[in-house]
């Protein structure tokens, strides 16, 4: 812990008041009296979006009807969200399109990659992986018949192999919070040949990712987390340029053809990146998307992280000052370099516990089987709510407030 941290509340206020990312809160549409530290699971609403949907429903769709396709610019818009995506990532502007859902593009990618790569025959994934990852993998390897090695975290870079064709990670694990070194994995898989997938659903919009830098393959990333494009928002895919002429994904739909609207019958992939589209966009979801991103217009990336930062930091030195003896352990690394924008805590009560929390109107989330998960959204989170957070954690904990009926029973979305 830095002595430099602060632990009064007139220290935590006051780095509000010197924080320069304070201009973006005021961009967000936040309940009040609630404090939301769930923007890793389901972002916040950007204020302005509603009149923007209110303008495709009213204008764009009920006025413009079909030709909105073309009048309204509706088509390019996977193309167009991907391109500010891409600012956030590292990447190109053509080197990022929104598609489908991270599930979705994850299976695109894994087969494209395995195709790549006929001579090898496993793919490389990680123990303790958001599931879906891990469950996708599993399909694409009864599929292609591939083998599919799961190892533990620490033990990824001595499993790397020439047999090895592609190795699929998530830059921040959803429950601890960790991060990997993309840049130091992806040169190891490069030199014994492996194409590397990075998951980017807990790092895009919560810190600047280097994906050019780092040399990486491909990526997938989610909308609906830290870049705030509503429930169920369309997901990204990331392919390095260098890939992208040679690039075969499986699920050869309409909108990934060089010539969807010569209607012909004959499969032929687009020369860019539109060979990653499968069918028509939720286009309402791309649209509400790309206007959520103007959120993170004119805001510096590292003053971004520095931010991500300094809240995690705080959280953490306040769970060790106010936690002591309470049954909680922290499960997020606690060198800043080693983690996302996220900090998870463990106890044995941690369902009911969360369920005291939120009816206090602070809102984190609970991953099974005992994590209290807290994400730090810098764009609108505070300082003083995480002071907030800490202090009511205590109290729940000190007086056993979690330990009531309606605290107790599982809900269906945890
Ligand atoms: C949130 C998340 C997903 C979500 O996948 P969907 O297909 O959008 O449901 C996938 N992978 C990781 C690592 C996630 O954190």
């Amino acid at each position: 812990m830095s002595s430099s941290t602060p632990c009064r509340l007139d220290q935590v206020q006051q780095l509000d008041e010197s924080d320069p990312l304070a201009f973006c809160r005021q961009r967000f549409a936040l309940p009040q009296h609630k404090i939301y530290l769930d923007g890793n699971s389901l972002g916040a609403m950007p204020a302005h979006v509603p009149a923007r949907i209110e303008q495709v429903l009213k204008e764009e769709w009920a006025q413009g009807l079909i030709n909105s396709w073309n009048d309204a610019d509706w088509y390019p818009a996977p193309q167009r969200t991907g391109a500010r995506i891409a600012h956030l990532v590292g990447a190109q502007a053509h080197e990022v399109i929104v598609a489908d859902s991270t599930s979705i593009n994850l299976f695109k990618v894994l087969v494209a990659a395995l195709r790549m790569q006929p001579q090898r025959r496993v793919i490389l994934a990680e123990n303790g992986n958001f599931p879906t990852d891990v469950y996708i993998a599993q399909g694409v390897s009864e599929l292609t018949g591939c083998q599919l090695q799961c190892v533990d975290p620490e033990q990824v870079m001595e499993a790397l192999s020439e047999e090895v064709a592609v190795l699929s990670l998530t830059h921040v694990n959803f429950k601890s919070g960790r991060r990997y070194d993309m840049a130091a994995i992806t040169a190891r898989a490069h030199e014994l040949g492996v194409l590397v997938v990075w998951d980017l659903c807990h790092s895009a919009g919560a810190m600047p990712v280097r994906l050019n830098a780092a040399g990486a393959d491909f990526a997938v990333g989610c909308g609906y987390k830290y870049l705030n494009g509503g429930p169920g928002a369309p997901a990204f895919v990331f392919v390095a340029e260098r890939h992208i002429p040679h690039l075969r994904q499986p699920l050869t739909g309409w909108h990934g053809h060089a010539k969807p609207f010569d209607f012909t019958h004959k499969y032929q992939p687009h020369p860019s990146l539109d060979r990653m589209l499968v069918g028509t966009a939720p286009q309402l979801g791309v649209l509400a998307l790309e206007a959520a991103l103007e959120a993170f217009d004119g805001v510096d990336l590292q003053v971004l992280r520095a931010k991500s930062e300094a809240l995690t930091e705080l959280f953490i030195t306040l769970c060790d000052q106010q936690l002591q003896g309470l049954g909680v352990t922290l499960c997020t690394p606690r060198q800043a370099e080693q983690r996302g924008s996220q900090v998870s805590l463990s106890h044995p009560q941690a369902y009911p516990v969360m369920q005291a929390l939120i009816a206090r109107g602070i809102v984190g989330d609970f991953r099974a089987p005992d994590i209290l998960r807290f994400g730090f959204a810098p764009l609108y989170n505070r300082y003083q709510e995480v002071w907030e957070c800490v202090g009511a954690l205590r109290e729940i904990l000190v007086s056993g407030e979690w330990n009531q009926p309606q605290f107790l029973a599982r809900k269906s979305v945890t």
